[in-house]
């Protein structure tokens, strides 16, 4: 059994974002799986907190096996399932129109929520959540701006991640059709659910009986992962594997000494080049 660093040794639950962490599209990065598999061996609790709210947990726990690591729903918190749990809280059986996709519709309509598409009435939609849609038209920003200026639709995003990071580079994130929306009402989201809100990371802890000491997260970026991280009070570890380079944290650290009212909650507790350097070589 492989021995972790010092710095992670009373660590009991990692967790780990997905995209530039575990893999990068459809592509495993390099030894995850492995890094996983030991992690398990080492009695550390492993979950997965993704801002992607595209995919359902079940497709995640089916890619993931796609990669060798197993999982279950359960291990799964996407900004999606966070959004659709909050929303619960908030109202049962809500009328919501989603931009987003199916991650997104199937955990909101599992709780007892009802979508509806454009031709609805825009005066019963209670709420108008924004994720990630790769069908994202005009249409649908109508309708959205129309529930939220005409109606009284509260207006909630799953996550402002301005890229998504996939094989061969980026893509537009979430954020592109949250402002979107925010543009042509001149509203903000009344939460944004996903990283860097650390209310993730708190329900991880809470439903895994952690305290805080005991947890770390690993993610690519430092205005999410990081972020939500610190805030939590959790162990932070940026890996360079996804969207951050090496640059970008030295520009941080510059601006850290520069501007002393940047947020020093972005600068992570450790940063590694791969996950493989968790462990003592
Ligand atoms: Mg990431």
């Amino acid at each position: 059994m492989r021995e972790l660093i010092n710095e992670l040794k009373d660590i009991k639950l990692a967790i780990f974002d997905l995209d530039g962490v575990i893999y990068r599209g459809n592509s495993l990065i390099h030894n995850s799986d492995n890094v996983i598999k030991d992690l398990k061996e080492n009695s550390v609790k492993i979950v997965y907190n993704s801002n992607n709210s595209t995919a359902t947990r079940q497709m995640y726990v089916d890619r993931l096996r796609n990669f060798n690591i197993k999982s279950e729903i359960s291990d799964f918190y996407t900004s999606a399932s966070i959004a659709a749990g909050e929303i619960t809280n908030l109202k049962k059986s809500a009328t919501i129109f989603v931009i987003g996709e199916i991650g997104l519709m199937e955990e909101l309509e599992m709780r007892g929520h009802t979508i509806v598409n454009v031709d609805t009435d825009c005066s019963k939609v209670d709420f108008v959540i924004v994720g990630l849609d790769s069908n994202f038209n005009y249409e649908k920003l109508m309708f959205a701006q129309n529930c939220i200026l005409q109606g009284n639709a509260q207006f909630y995003a799953t996550n402002v991640d301005s890229t998504l990071p996939v094989a061969g580079g980026l893509l537009p994130g979430a954020g592109v059709m949250v402002n979107a929306v925010q543009t042509c009402t001149n509203q903000k989201p009344v939460k944004i659910f996903g990283k860097p809100n650390p209310f993730g990371i708190i329900a991880i802890l809470k439903d895994t009986d952690t305290p805080p000491n005991k947890a770390v997260i690993f993610g690519d970026r430092l205005n999410t992962d990081i972020l939500a991280g610190n805030r939590a009070k959790i162990y932070t570890v940026l890996v360079l594997t996804g969207v951050t380079k090496k640059s970008d944290v030295m520009k941080t650290r510059e601006e850290f000494i520069r501007f002393p009212d940047i947020d020093k909650d972005l600068n992570p507790d450790l940063i590694i080049n791969s996950l493989e350097n968790i462990f003592v070589r």
